[in-house]
């Protein structure tokens, strides 16, 4: 005989720790089933909103004491195509802010958050997996890695892209690998970017620099996953792929990090709640590192699903199938449109057809001269 719980939250990455901060402060009694795992040492580019969120809900305090703010972003056509785009800047202060947003060490958020987390007495948590989940008569039925089992209303997915909540909930998946993955570490640069994200585009994916405070920065290279191995096997290849890839423009650049590798897909899913299941994250969508969406999305699903358990009424019949119903409807506008944005942006840059370059080189022309376009492209970009 197991414990009960109105929430379980299952998986410990950021979106999983929101969410459960996100329940229990809306007064939910919350398992949080989350298993110790190594350190996430990415860090992450948060627009404008998801830091407003994360500072509203007590998630952060001060942004300046965990991150780097980001107030200009400039993006350089690298490619060696015939038909190549202007180099494009936006600077924060053209739309009226003070800063884009923040980069932030996964390290350092993920503490923060846990120390949001440990305030609650409705929340619990369990270093353990979720092994399985059956849902029967309106109760979902955990068993978990540990050998305990438990139940609960509401089940949350934050599970990852092989979402096992996913699976349990029957909600059907559609995943594109690609060939290309993305490198991450930490560089020292000869010159710092001085708050500016600067990418450079090449035909097998962006090269991106974004500031991590004076002359650091964190790499964010995608490219194909053999390039990427073979440079992570000799520091020479490396360095001297750091120094040509960004045109020698921030002087000598020193890895001062292991370096890690991602590979990419897109992932969609059909809805992201149903049956008293909701998927938050990674597990309802993922696609390549560009232009900083991953997590803002997962963010503004942890933001929606905090409205909809506001609203809930958990002494009804069926509250928790309501609440999935609701989100899984809410989320569907933001995550199509998100996900096909991400896809349409990562396939124009790396398409060797012609017409897709023209489509680029004509996005950038028109980013850089026509000033409306700008503002709905940064207002877009910031998940507005
Ligand atoms: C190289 C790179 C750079 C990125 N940069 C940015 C950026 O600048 N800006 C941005 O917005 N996004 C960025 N992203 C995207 C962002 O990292 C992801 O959106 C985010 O990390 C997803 O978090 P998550 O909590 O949904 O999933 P995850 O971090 O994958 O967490 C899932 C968790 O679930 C756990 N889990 C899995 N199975 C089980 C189980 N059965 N039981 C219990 N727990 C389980 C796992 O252990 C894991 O801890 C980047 C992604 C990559 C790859």
């Amino acid at each position: 005989m197991g414990t009960h719980n109105q929430v379980a939250v299952i998986g410990g990455g950021l979106t999983g720790k929101a969410s459960a901060v996100a329940a229990a402060r809306a007064g939910f009694s919350t398992l949080h089933v989350a298993p110790d795992v190594a350190p996430d040492r990415r860090t992450t580019a948060l627009m404008g909103p998801s830091v407003d969120y994360m500072i509203e809900t007590g998630l952060i305090g001060d942004p300046a004491s965990l991150g780097t703010p980001l107030t200009r972003i400039r993006i350089i056509d690298a490619t060696e195509r015939f038909l190549r785009g202007p180099e494009v800047a936006f600077a924060a202060s053209e739309f009226g802010y003070a800063t884009f947003g923040w980069n932030f060490p996964n390290i350092a958020l993920g503490e923060s958050f846990a120390r949001a987390g440990a305030a609650f007495e409705s929340l619990a948590h369990k270093a353990t997996t979720l092994v399985s989940a059956h849902r029967r008569e309106d109760v979902w039925h955990l068993a978990l890695g540990d050998g305990s089992v438990a139940t609960v209303d509401l089940l949350i997915g934050a599970d990852g892209k092989n979402s096992g909540v996913r699976k349990a909930a029957g909600i059907q998946v559609r995943e594109r690998k690609f060939d290309q993955a993305a490198l991450v570490c930490d560089l020292q640069l000869g010159r710092g970017l001085d708050g500016e994200s600067v990418e450079f585009h090449y035909a097998n994916g962006p090269f991106t620099l974004v500031p991590a405070g004076r002359t650091r920065a964190n790499l964010v290279w995608i490219d194909r996953l053999e390039t990427l191995e073979q440079a992570r096997r000799d520091p020479e290849i490396f360095k001297a792929a750091l120094n040509e890839k960004s045109s020698h423009l921030f002087g000598e650049i020193e890895p001062v990090t292991p370096s890690f590798v991602f590979p990419l897909s897109t992932l969609s899913v059909s809805v992201a709640g149903r049956d008293g299941a909701v998927l938050v994250g990674e597990a309802a969508h993922a696609f390549p590192p560009i232009g900083a969406q991953g997590l803002n999305l997962g963010l503004r699903d942890v933001a929606g699903l905090d409205a909809c358990l506001r609203a809930a009424n958990p002494g009804a019949y069926g509250w928790a199938d309501t609440v999935a119903r609701r989100y899984g409807a809410d989320r569907s506008p933001d995550l199509m449109r998100t996900g096909s944005f991400v896809d349409g942006l990562f396939g124009t840059l790396i398409s060797p057809h012609l017409p897709a370059q023209v489509l680029r080189g004509a996005g950038l022309w028109g980013l850089k001269t026509f000033p409306g376009l700008r503002r709905r492209a940064v207002e877009f970009g910031l998940g507005r």
